[in-house]
């Protein structure tokens, strides 16, 4: 049985592109009214404008997540405008590929601080919010559903650092979900393999190459398959919980 989202609110980082976008009009159309937070605007403008188009209804909120106080505002501003929280997706990220041997430091800074510091920073303002949807009607269960990566299961020669980050939400993404899921807040955590999106276009040109062979005639996925994973996790009936998902193209071996 999949539930409807009908009277729930739900917030998705890295909105503008990609999985997050996908996921956006998923949850939409399964009822939600939908956050879209990311630093795009004219790319969150013309989302909402797409879903309130089909009868949705969505918010845009210009955020950086990196930044500790536009991370909260963004939380607070959905609140307060939507009424509740009941589903975080915690999806903004970038993957920075490259050898550790004479890397740029900035990659490594911007990486630690999109999909680890802005990661936790949503979910610390989030928690209160979703502790509250959990209480009560209408679905007593409220959902944090974090994107990790099959980079966040296997480290591999040239993706160290972003090895880093997405061991990182899997390990913060479990030490949560035991803190509070007794209170129904399901803690969950995707991990995706090779998915068509924008998320290779800031790799550094010298460092393609290697990405090109690794997945060399992988047949990739859409975001829109990730948006039906996370679909998936946040309409289960209230006594379960799917706490992991790796989700790879059928032709991608590791
Ligand atoms: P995209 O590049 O298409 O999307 C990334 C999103 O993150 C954009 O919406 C971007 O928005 C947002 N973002 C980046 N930096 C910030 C920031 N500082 N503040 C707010 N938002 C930010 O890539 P994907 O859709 O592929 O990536 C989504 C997630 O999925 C990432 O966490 C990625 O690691 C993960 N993933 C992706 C895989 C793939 O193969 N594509 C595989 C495994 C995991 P904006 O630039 O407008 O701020």
């Amino acid at each position: 049985m999949t539930e409807r989202l009908d009277g729930t609110v739900a917030l998705v980082t890295g909105a503008s592109s990609g999985i997050g976008e996908a996921t956006a009009r998923t949850l939409a159309g399964l009822g939600a009214a939908v956050a879209l937070v990311a630093r795009r605007k004219e790319r969150l403008d013309r989302l909402a404008a797409d879903i309130e188009g089909s009868g949705g209804r969505a918010l845009v909120i210009e955020a950086d997540v990196t930044d500790r106080g536009q991370a909260l505002g963004a939380v607070l501003r959905t609140a307060e405008e939507l009424g509740r929280i009941d589903t975080v997706v915690n999806n903004a990220g970038v993957m920075l590929l490259g050898p550790i041997e004479d890397a740029p430091l900035e990659e490594w800074e911007r990486m630690m601080s999109v999909n680890l510091m802005g990661f936790m920073y949503i979910a610390h303002a989030s928690l209160p919010h979703l502790l509250k949807a959990a209480e009560g009607p209408p679905r007593q269960v409220a959902d944090l559903v974090n994107i990790s990566s099959t980079a966040g299961r296997y480290a591999r020669s040239g993706a160290g650092v972003y090895n880093v980050t997405k061991f990182g939400v899997i390990a913060f993404t479990e030490s949560l979900r035991q803190e509070v899921t007794k209170r129904h807040v399901r803690v969950s955590v995707v991990e995706p393999g090779a998915v068509t999106t924008e998320l290779a276009t800031h790799i550094r040109p010298e460092v393609l190459p290697a990405l090109a062979q690794r997945l060399a005639g992988v047949e990739r996925m859409a975001p829109e398959d990730i948006a039906d994973a996370i679909a998936y996790i946040v309409t289960r009936p209230r006594r379960v919980a799917v706490n992991e998902m790796l989700v790879r193209p059928t032709e991608q071996e590791v």
